[in-house]
């Protein structure tokens, strides 16, 4: 587990890191042009903190690495994020796909008490909930591993790509109004990209 753990930091710190200019640029189109400096920023310090991290358990280290975005990250989506970590601390010691499922759910609801966002109003939760809906619907089917990861993967993507034609009510997009519409949400583009890195990484033979 320790391993498993090591990975998905070490994977998604690099991830952040190869993706900070699209984030940036995305926030440039509607907001103040920080998420990508925000981001990397945060998971760069949890890459530091990889191995004290690697030594807790799953929940202790989501606990942990949420308290860490909320300092390092800033902006708006360091304590949205750090709040979605802090809420998916009560997993088991070897947690199943169900686990994560039940531990998404609980961030989902913390990261809109948090924003007092909904989905539809253009931000991470437009990802994160066709997610859980689609980690549910997968679980019911009898599907796991590559197949459930898989399927975890498109509606990511497919989600990402339905905030273009959202118009922004949470978070400084939504100073723009009308022409928020047309882009894709920076927060969402970051939560897609973490979930596709997460998605290979627990399936990894
Ligand atoms: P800031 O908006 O403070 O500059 P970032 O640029 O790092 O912070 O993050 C912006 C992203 O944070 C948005 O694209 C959106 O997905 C998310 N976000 C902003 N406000 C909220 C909110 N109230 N609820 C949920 N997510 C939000
Ligand atoms: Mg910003």
């Amino acid at each position: 587990m320790n391993d498993l753990i090591g990975r998905c930091i070490e994977a998604t710190a690099v991830c952040v890191r190869d993706n900070a200019d699209l984030l940036t640029r995305l926030d440039q189109a509607i907001g103040d042009g920080d998420h990508g400096v925000n981001m990397r920023r945060g998971f760069d310090a949890l890459d530091e903190q990889r191995e004290q991290l690697a030594g807790l358990t799953p929940g202790e280290a989501l606990r942990k690495a949420g308290m860490t975005l909320v300092m390092k990250v800033g902006g708006a989506s360091g304590p949205i994020y750090g709040s979605l970590l802090m809420a998916m601390q009560n997993l088991p010691e070897r947690p199943q796909a169900g686990d994560l499922a039940d531990a998404l759910q609980a961030g989902i609801e913390a990261v809109g008490k948090r924003g007092k966002a909904q989905p539809g109003d253009k931000t991470l939760l437009d990802v994160l909930v066709p997610v859980h809906d689609t980690l549910r619907a997968g679980l019911a089917e009898g599907l796991t591993g590559a197949p459930l990861a898989g399927r975890v993967k498109q509606t990511a993507a497919e989600a990402l790509a339905a905030t273009a034609p959202m118009r922004a009510r949470r978070g400084r997009a939504a100073f723009l109004g009308e022409r928020s519409v047309g882009h894709l949400d920076p927060g969402a583009q970051s939560a897609q990209l973490l979930l596709d890195t997460l998605c290979d990484q627990l399936v990894r033979p």
